[in-house]
């Protein structure tokens, strides 16, 4: 190659290099040898070092780059991020394609249609007995009749021949690893996001760069340009073999391995250091899409196909079915194979191909209606039981724990399983000795299934039910189902130590409060201290500072960070108080739905048992129940809860759905993006991005053309570099602080 002009040999170079990337980590079928493509990128790297005006954040050495994170910014889904209903049942697949046959068949919808118009007909004349009334009542009978049969006639034939549609399932391994969310932004990788609760997630694109299957730039032509925003969404995942490696080097350095691929896949998303992450060869298959801007598609066909012309790799095995019989062909093929895979697959998805009909079909508060996972039956092992522990739960619940002979099922070596409740151990007659059978299915902990009752020893005694809790030597009460039989125990001091400690825990944790700085183990130094007593006294911990400072490894700046921590988590919002609290029934979604409905704590304290049961939200089911309302319920009116949310009342904790912050936050950097780097005095990186968002601007972790602002600390590097050849202006910390200072006051000022 003999080349004068830099910019075109680098443009060759990683345009030649994006195409190998290609070949060999999305397509597997490489055409150079690794030491070739080394010289290749070491080509690059060079040039750009002796160009460093030419470096951009898209080139192929970038994948890799910056200082260790301090921690993951939460970012909005453009689109939420639902998960998919599942099935072990053949039986429930069908019923899942009967459901879409329903809503889509045009013969159907039309009988539906005529239903409905006969009831309308008939509602002037409801409860009148003249005979004219009576003989069109009669006749709408008749009418019914008829349609219903036709209708049943028709479900029958399309039973009879597996659901077929106009338009066509398309089935897919399902891969057990993390969803994640790449956004394109005019073809460049912008974010990537992790699930998190479906409406927020992780900003973990640091990491997701390493994976070389991901491009950075998509490979956008004439022909098919790249859209102004496309969201990818797929799994990440580690293949076994690579799984393997990792845990034989955690072995070798005395470390606790992984239990299984898609554990080790989050625990390498959730590291700070994309160097690390980098050393974990992560791969990536689309299976969706999230929001798409300036290009449109009638099928998920074609948006695949739109996929592989861009190089985003999906699965290749995904195959279009035209009904449910064939689906479930395909199902039993991928079973077969599935051995032979190099990654996990635990079931097969299957959804409808045609974005009209989804579209037609919506979804549920939690799922599409136009997609399900049907999941293969767990594998088994046999093993001995040794010990039985009990655990106390956050409401009190003992939990016992078996503890086996190790035995290798599903992939990884299986020692401790869940045995639910005392209930469950009399039902299985689960005695220590006996041989059990195990199942483990994906990342759920395994369960005994049964015991071997031909391989029971004689004289073996019944396990004994506790009869005080484990850890206060507490009173123990036994519940019972309606026919009088034992379900569970719990310990029914409200004092109990063990109980506050996991409802602490449980409260402060990510998902919940989010208490910065303290985790399980600072929750559990507090409370062994006495400076935990309660929800309320987390927030009374700023009044002993001296205390706080006499623990052992708490100095002033950690004891500091904890209780600025303290002080941000009280806006997080209704919701996450809910569901902080640690109340049965209640999880993440039901709190969420609970408080976007009531708004405040006084409102749903003031709603009654019906009211909660049996509220909609936007037009359908709001998806709680009689348990989930009792619960509730109970809880708000019971004495302990009405104290707690007074404590917190008093704390100045919000207890009401947080105010979207632009109502009262001016909204100075609108149509602003923000690039923030390098090490900072003053305040974090999460700091002056949530202050930039909050005032209506946007952040990014790259500097281009269309950065307005680089606010650079010490150390900044070549996002400097980068921000000075492009114009960019550059803000110290202190011109950032100025910077929304004047701003500030300025907006203050105006009548
Ligand atoms: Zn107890």
């Amino acid at each position: 190659m003999t080349h004068t002009d830099p910019q075109q040999e680098i443009d060759q170079l990683r345009d030649e290099i994006r195409k190998h990337d290609r070949r060999y980590y999305v397509d597997a079928a490489p055409t150079i040898t690794d030491q070739e493509y080394d010289e290749l990128l070491d080509r690059l790297k060079q040039l750009e070092a002796e160009h460093p005006e030419l470096l951009t954040t898209d080139s192929p050495t970038q994948r890799v780059g910056g200082e260790p994170l301090e921690g993951f910014r939460t970012v909005p889904h453009a689109r939420p991020m639902l998960s998919i209903d599942n099935t072990y049942d053949v039986e429930n697949l069908s019923k899942w394609a009967q459901r879409c046959f329903e809503a889509l068949d045009p013969r159907l919808t039309e009988i539906e249609a005529e239903l409905a118009a006969i009831d309308q007909r008939e509602a002037p004349i409801k409860g009148k007995r003249d005979k004219e009334s009576q003989s069109l009542r009669k006749q709408g009978k008749e009418q019914r009749e008829t349609l219903r049969v036709k209708a049943d006639e028709i479900l029958v034939a399309a039973a009879k021949c597996g659901y077929t549609i106009e338009g066509d399932y398309l089935a897919e391994p399902k891969i057990d690893g993390v969803a994640i969310n790449l956004r394109y932004e005019n073809g460049l990788l912008m974010l990537a996001s992790t699930r998190g609760d479906g409406t927020h997630g992780d900003d973990v694109t640091q990491n997701i760069r390493t994976i070389h299957a991901i491009p950075l730039r998509l490979a956008a032509t004439a022909a098919l340009p790249a859209p102004e925003v496309l969201e990818v969404r797929g799994e990440i995942f580690l293949p076994n073999a690579e799984f393997q490696r990792i845990n034989q080097a955690f072995l070798d350095a005395g470390k606790e391995p992984f239990a299984n691929p898609r554990n080790a896949t989050a625990g390498t998303l959730k590291q700070l250091d994309s160097m690390a992450v980098a050393e974990r060869r992560l791969q990536f298959l689309a299976h969706g899409q999230g929001e798409v801007v300036g290009m449109e598609f009638d099928t998920h066909t074609r948006f695949l196909e739109a996929l592989a012309a861009w190089g985003v790799p999906a699965s290749p095995l995904a195959k279009l079915c035209r009904s449910i019989h064939e689906v479930w062909k395909l199902i039993e093929q991928f079973d077969a194979q599935r051995d032979q895979l190099a990654y996990d697959v635990d079931g097969v998805v299957v959804k409808l191909d045609r974005f009209d009909q989804r579209e037609q079909l919506g979804t549920t508060s939690r799922f599409p209606r136009w997609c399900i996972a049907y999941k293969y039956p767990a594998e088994q092992a046999v093993t001995k039981l040794l010990q039985v522990d009990w655990q106390v739960g956050k409401t009190g619940k003992l939990t016992p724990r078996a503890t086996m002979e190790p035995v290798f099922v599903a992939g990884t070596t299986v020692q401790h399983a869940t045995l639910h409740n005392y209930g469950e151990i009399l039902r299985k007659d689960i005695r220590i000795g006996d041989t059990v059978i195990i199942e483990k299915a994906g990342e759920i902990i395994p369960q005994v299934v049964r015991v071997d009752l031909d391989q029971r020893p004689a004289n073996l005694p019944p396990l004994e039910p506790p009869e005080k809790c484990p850890d206060c030597a507490g009173e123990v009460e036994a519940e019972q189902d309606d026919t009088g039989k034992e379900t569970a125990r719990y310990c029914m001091n409200p004092e109990c130590p063990a109980q506050l400690r996991e409802r602490l825990i449980h409260f402060a944790a990510r998902g919940q409060m989010d208490i910065d700085g303290m985790g399980e183990k600072i929750v559990l130094q507090l409370a062994d201290a006495g400076l935990l007593n309660s929800f309320g006294d987390i927030f009374e911990l700023h009044k002993k500072r001296e205390q706080l400072l006499a623990l052992d490894r708490m100095g002033e700046k950690k004891a500091d960070n904890l209780l600025a921590g303290i002080e941000a988590a009280k806006a997080r919002g209704l919701d996450r108080v809910l569901c902080g609290l640690g109340i049965r029934h209640i999880g993440s979604t039901v709190a969420r739905i609970l408080a976007k409905h009531y708004g405040t704590i006084k409102t749903l304290q003031e709603a009654t048992r019906e009211d909660i049961q049996s509220f909609q939200t936007d037009g359908q089911e709001s998806g709680i129940g009689p348990e989930i309302a009792t619960s509730i319920h109970h809880f708000l009116h019971s004495p302990a809860g009405k104290h707690v949310i007074e404590e917190l009342r008093a704390a100045n904790v919000t207890l009401a759905v947080s105010q979207p912050i632009e109502q009262n936050t001016p909204q100075i950097f609108a149509g602003k993006t923000f690039v923030v780097t390098g090490k900072l005095e003053k305040c974090t990186r999460d700091e002056i991005h949530a202050l930039v968002e909050q005032h209506g601007g946007k952040t990014s972790s790259s500097v281009s053309k269309n950065t307005d602002y680089l606010v650079a600390g010490q150390k900044a590097g070549s996002k400097l570099v980068k921000a000075e050849q492009l114009g960019v202006r550059v803000l110290s910390e202190s011109q950032w602080e100025e910077l929304l200072d004047r701003h500030e006051v300025g907006q203050e000022k105006r009548p």
